[in-house]
């Protein structure tokens, strides 16, 4: 096993800081210019001249590339050149690869660091503390720790028993033929996560990238190759997701998909793969982080400053766009009028603008089609009578993507926003009677069909027990008097199971083996020269 890595330290881009100072000069380095993004096709830069523009969802007005996408042609060749280049990526061996995803991880902390940050503050609209944490600190997490989980796969699946006369041992093959990675805007980290957990192990494939995050995608994509990544290897390949799976499932060689973004695609592409079965070579696995409509259930004798902390942090932190962003609460009457006016007044402190001004909080969402959706759901509720709105409420497309926080009080814990993944700045609070918290836990455990995150506060144990118990299966990451956004690789493994997804806990040593496709070899050393057994002989 090789020694175990540690978490990356975060960066704080504190005033007078050199890093805050690095981080300026790239994100003005970066729009001062429109760049040109190809494809990459083994390793090739493809420009089809058939083009989309990326701009900066807080000014929508600037555009900071020009993205080339694949057609039919770049998608059957990018699968293709995955297929062709798996052999020589098994034969580097497994060491060869954790040293170039290592030096990935090294890059990223070091010279590329500030050029991915900015990136993703720019293209997807990120604060620096909240990229440093996503593209910086949590990538070079799962580079790291990946390649020590792999390693360490040689050793435990190894056969218990090789008796006399016999070598039994496990060869640890990847899938045959290649994984489709289709990745969200929301995380780089998860971006280039995605297609480069399978390929750790010995799996080639190709990468669709987000429409919404093209820009810092391709910068990941520049920055693997420049580790050493072999042409091939992983292909990237902007463009339609609903084509590029046609294609790739048309190929008898498509031999997984690696999937975040949210439940409605992921239930599509799983039922598209059913069909697509008889033409395929092998039993695809399928793996798939999806939506999440994230709790915050609080207890009347819980530490009520904490709540607010959690509530504000884990509601609007990177414009409640994070799959495991809280956006329903459960609170007992008596603790929201102790702390509503302080939480309104502390969200009313709360910065929105450009990322570049490090004084801002909060940032704008990602694009007109999510502004729309999350102004919608504003809207519907303001007309619901069993729904007020007690602050926030407010948006402006005019410059950016912008959606004030908003605080929905609801009496109806069945109430659309309540229920529903919004991925904006909305939280709703459903208040009930001090002394139905064990109520208030199955209606939080049946309200909503997903089952990612959420938090139970309380300062006895006898209640987070029966929280702990009653909440099993409510959420893929429990959290104990905290928010519920900020898994760390290593410490929290993410991932939610129901309509959340496959709860493969990127990250970790189970997502890992989802890619691998064991080969069970049995060597023997006295070779049998008589094909009789000791029962045949006659009685005497
Ligand atoms: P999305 O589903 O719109 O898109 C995800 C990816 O799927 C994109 O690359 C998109 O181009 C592609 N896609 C869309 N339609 C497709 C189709 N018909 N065929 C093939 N590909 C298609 O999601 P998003 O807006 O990028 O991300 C937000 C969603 O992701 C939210 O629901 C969020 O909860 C979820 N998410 C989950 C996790 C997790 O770990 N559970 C993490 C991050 C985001």
């Amino acid at each position: 096993m090789s020694e175990q890595p540690t978490n990356e330290p975060i960066l704080g881009y504190a005033p007078g800081s050199s890093e805050r100072q690095s981080l300026m000069e790239e994100m003005d380095r970066q729009m001062s210019e429109v760049i040109e993004i190809p494809c990459i096709i083994n390793g090739q830069e493809v420009y089809t001249g058939t083009t989309t523009t990326q701009v900066i969802p807080h000014n929508h007005g600037h555009v900071i590339a020009r993205v080339h996408l694949a057609g039919r042609e770049e998608m059957e060749a990018a699968c293709e050149a995955a297929v062709n280049a798996q052999g020589e990526w098994i034969g580097i061996g497994l060491e060869a690869r954790c040293e170039i995803f290592e030096r990935c991880a090294d890059l990223l902390a070091g010279d590329w660091r500030m050029r991915v940050n900015a990136a993703t503050m720019l293209n997807q609209s990120k604060t620096a503390f909240q990229a440093e944490i996503d593209a910086a600190c949590e990538l070079i997490d799962f580079w790291r720790f990946n390649c020590h989980y792999a390693r360490g796969f040689h050793d435990d699946f190894q056969p218990l028993v090789s008796p006399e006369g016999v070598l039994n041992t496990t060869d640890i093959r990847p899938l045959e033929g290649f994984v489709l990675s289709i990745t969200p805007f929301n995380f780089s980290s998860i971006a280039a996560n995605l297609p480069s957990a399978p390929a750790i192990v010995g799996c080639t494939g190709v990468w669709k990238p987000s429409r919404n995050s093209y820009h810092s995608n391709y910068v990941l994509m520049q920055l693997m190759m420049e580790a050493g990544l072999p042409p091939g290897v992983i292909n990237f390949l902007p463009g339609s997701g609903a084509e590029i799976t046609e294609v790739a499932l048309s190929n008898p060689d498509f031999a997984g998909l690696h999937f975040t973004g949210s439940t409605a695609t992921f239930q599509g592409l799983w039922q598209e793969i059913g069909l697509a079965l008889p033409g395929l070579r092998s039993y695809p696995r399928i793996v798939g982080e999806t939506g999440g409509k994230d709790f915050v259930v609080a207890h009347p004798d819980c530490d009520r400053r904490g709540l607010l902390v959690a509530l504000l942090r884990g509601a609007f932190e990177y414009q409640g766009q994070k799959c495991s962003a809280a956006s329903r609460a459960y609170i007992p009457r008596s603790v929201w009028d102790a702390i509503s006016a302080d939480l309104i007044s502390e969200i009313g402190k709360i910065k929105m603008g450009d990322a570049r001004d490090f004084t801002n909080f909060m940032t704008a969402v990602i694009d007109k089609r999510a502004f729309d959706k999350i102004s919608g759901y504003i809207e519907r509720a303001s007309q619901r009578d069993t729904c007020e709105i007690v602050c926030g409420g407010g948006y402006d497309d005019s410059v950016g993507y912008f959606i004030q926080p908003t605080i929905i009080v609801t009496t109806d814990s069945d109430s659309e926003s309540m229920i529903e993944e919004i991925f904006g700045p909305v939280l709703t609070v459903y208040l009930y009677d001090d002394e139905d918290f064990e109520n208030v836990l199955e209606v939080c455990d049946k309200a909503s069909p997903y089952a990612l995150t959420g938090s139970i506060f309380s300062s006895s144990e006898e209640n987070v027990q029966k929280a702990y118990e009653a909440l099993r299966f409510t959420a893929g990451n429990f959290y104990i008097n905290d928010k519920p956004t900020g898994a760390v690789v290593a410490q929290q493994p993410f991932g939610g199971a129901r309509a959340s997804g496959t709860n493969d806990k990127a990250g970790g040593p189970l997502n890992l083996l989802r890619w691998i496709s064991p080969r069970s070899v049995k060597r023997t050393l006295d070779i049998p020269q008589d094909w009789t057994y000791p029962f045949m002989g006659a009685d005497e």
